[in-house]
């Protein structure tokens, strides 16, 4: 996916970034239990509708693919939810129709909100922007990572590390790792989904959106006091296409 028209791809695979503005990082405050939307209760107890998106040899789900064109199963909200809350598998951001004003009042470019069945007032929260992971992750067996203390050093400059190779069936990692403080949110990027694996996201912001967000007093949202990786505005650095 192109997340970065406007940096040079180069022929080794890197780019030229540039950045302009610091992004936080942005959570929901909670993961509830009660807040069904892929599953029937649990983790894989899968509704029938989304059955085909599960790898039959390692079990990993596909939403980004099973949402594709909108929502199909019968949801479980409860009546009342804070503004932003994360699913019972913390797979996906469910947010209030203020939260989705909130954010098409500073652009309406940024994110899909994905209707859900029955449900007047919320949505499925997805940002149009999303970077997936490199085909090619590290390998680090997780015995190693257990040793070492030094995490940016076990990741070598790479933010993503993974324990073993990635499904055969699929191509998806499981257990992937990912390392903020080596990330580069590019320079363009207002929102941003960090697809750690098929499991959860990592969402950045840029700190001018995650202010309008933060004026809003949305409940349930978190706005991380750290930033991503910043480097100084006249340096070019390079990283990894992760196209
Ligand atoms: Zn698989």
């Amino acid at each position: 996916m192109n997340v970065a028209g406007c940096h040079k791809r180069q022929a080794n695979g890197y780019v030229i970034i540039k950045p302009t503005m610091n992004h936080v990082e942005i959570e929901a405050k909670e993961i509830r239990p009660n807040v069904l939307i892929f599953t029937q209760s649990g983790w894989i107890d899968f509704y029938e509708c989304y059955k085909d998106f599960v790898c039959k040899k390692c079990g990993s789900f596909d939403w980004f693919l099973a949402t594709q064109n909108g929502l199909h199963a019968p949801p479980t909200l409860p009546a009342r939810i804070p503004d932003i809350v994360t699913t019972n598998d913390n797979r996906a951001w469910i947010v209030s129709y203020r939260f989705k004003k909130t954010v098409e009042e500073y652009s309406k470019k940024l994110a899909r909100f994905i209707p859900i069945p029955n449900q007047k007032d919320h949505y499925v929260f997805l940002p149009n922007d999303l970077i997936f992971p490199p085909k090619k992750v590290r390998i680090t067996p997780e015995a190693e990572y257990k040793n070492e203390f030094n995490l940016d050093k076990l990741f070598n400059g790479e933010p993503h590390r993974a324990d073993k190779l990635p499904c055969k069936a699929c191509g998806h990692y499981s257990n992937l790792c990912f390392r903020r403080s080596l990330f580069y949110v590019p320079d363009d990027v207002v929102l941003c989904g960090i697809v750690i694996d098929t499991k959860s996201m990592s969402i950045a912001a840029s700190e001018e959106l995650a202010k309008h967000l933060s004026e809003a007093k949305l409940s349930g949202l978190l706005i991380k006091k750290k930033s991503f990786s910043r480097v100084p505005n006249e340096t070019l650095i390079q990283r990894k296409s992760h196209s």
